[in-house]
């Protein structure tokens, strides 16, 4: 069994380590680029969400690399994501590619699946593999760190080419270490590098929240890294989702019995009480939680067609007007182009400012 998962963010680091500790050979697609997107956006329905096109781009490009059975996460309430293995199952066959899929739906969804699931993928670890999640989990909490900490020195230092290169080596780096670690041992130096650059610490730059859907926010290819040109710019930015709060709310807590994004749904309950699909009532919380964290501005980003996100942005004008809190609103397809997109950040990034110096 040769496995292969798509791309979403860093999440491949975190999957890379758990799979190198189990001993299970696995296949990284090579970075997503716009031949990615082109090739699975030919065989995709047109108007499905561009994390659909994306993910059946990277899948064509490892099962070419020779993987033979695919693991994606399942389910995101009622929205399209319920139906992203079986459709992308049917579309692979189609075009002559026979793969397994594994689809791991969340324990909420069936606690007997998921552990099946977790059986198959854990073969011969034993009580191993629970130490082994432990650690992969580890994983994605160092990745946050390490966000963090690029994007607190990123508006800071003027050495922005020595910090690209850094994450570019990290990245280099990354696809060659093996195991949780040696994985944790390179993020940490990396961490230490990027801490050792020439930052100004008396600077404030402006504070920017990025929320919107889980997919766009997260990986860099899908929002053409908007958080590199905020932090270029001149911004300290907070990713609102990672994949650490992905584990720990759709893994961990319904495992414990805990409640899952319990603040976000509390702070969201005013504009929106039920749960309508994707992570519209974590965009609607998070947004009020930034606003009330004394935030200068906010960037909702989410891709063309999604249908939870496009109820959110009928919703934030509200927040935006109870808060007082600037909102920019980014719609991302294989369309968006790169010239506006800079535009827009950069006209927003000068009102926020602006607006922030004079008040
Ligand atoms: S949340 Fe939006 S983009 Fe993500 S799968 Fe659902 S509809 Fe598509």
């Amino acid at each position: 069994m040769k496995l292969t998962y798509p791309h979403m963010g860093e999440a491949y680091i975190a999957v890379k380590a758990m799979f190198d500790d189990l001993g299970i050979e696995s296949i990284i697609p090579p970075f997503s680029t716009e031949n990615t997107l082109r090739l699975g956006a030919k065989e995709s329905p047109e108007s499905i969400c561009l994390p659909f096109k994306i993910m059946l781009g990277n899948y064509v490009r490892s099962i070419e690399e020779g993987a033979d059975t695919i693991v994606i996460t399942g389910s995101c309430g009622p929205c399209r994501f319920g139906y992203y293995g079986p459709l992308q199952k049917l579309i692979l066959k189609d075009m002559g590619y026979d793969v397994d899929m594994i689809i791991l739906d969340p324990p909420r969804e069936g606690i007997s699946k998921f552990f099946n699931n977790i059986r198959k993928l854990s073969r011969g670890a034993g009580i191993r593999a629970y130490r082994i999640f432990q650690e992969a989990y580890r994983v994605c909490e160092k990745i946050d760190e390490l966000n963090e900490i690029q994007y607190f020195v990123r508006p800071r230092t003027k050495d922005k080419a020595k910090l690209n290169g850094i994450m570019h080596n990290f990245r280099a780096k990354v696809l060659n270490a093996k195991g949780s670690k040696e994985i944790s041992q390179l993020i940490d130096k990396t961490k230490d590098e990027l801490l050792s650059l020439d930052i100004d610490m008396d600077l404030k730059p402006i504070k920017l929240g990025i929320i919107g859907e889980i997919y766009t926010i997260i990986d860099p290819f899908s929002n053409l890294n908007a958080e590199d040109r905020l932090g270029d710019l001149g911004a300290e930015v907070h990713r609102s989702m990672t994949v650490k709060d992905w584990a720990e709310n759709n893994l961990i807590k319904p495992l414990r019995r805990e409640k899952p994004y319990e603040l976000e749904k509390r702070l969201s309950k005013p504009y929106l009480p039920v749960m309508i699909g994707g992570h519209t009532q974590q965009c609607i919380g998070h947004a009020v939680k930034y606003a009330r964290s004394g935030y200068d501005g906010l960037i909702q980003i989410y891709p063309l067609s999604c249908m939870p996100e496009i109820v959110s942005r009928s919703i934030l004008p509200q927040v935006e007007k109870d808060y007082g809190i600037p909102i920019l609103y980014l719609i991302v397809d294989e369309q968006t182009g790169e010239a506006g997109y800079q535009t827009r950040l950069e006209a927003f990034y000068d009102y926020v400012d602006n607006r922030r110096r004079r008040s």
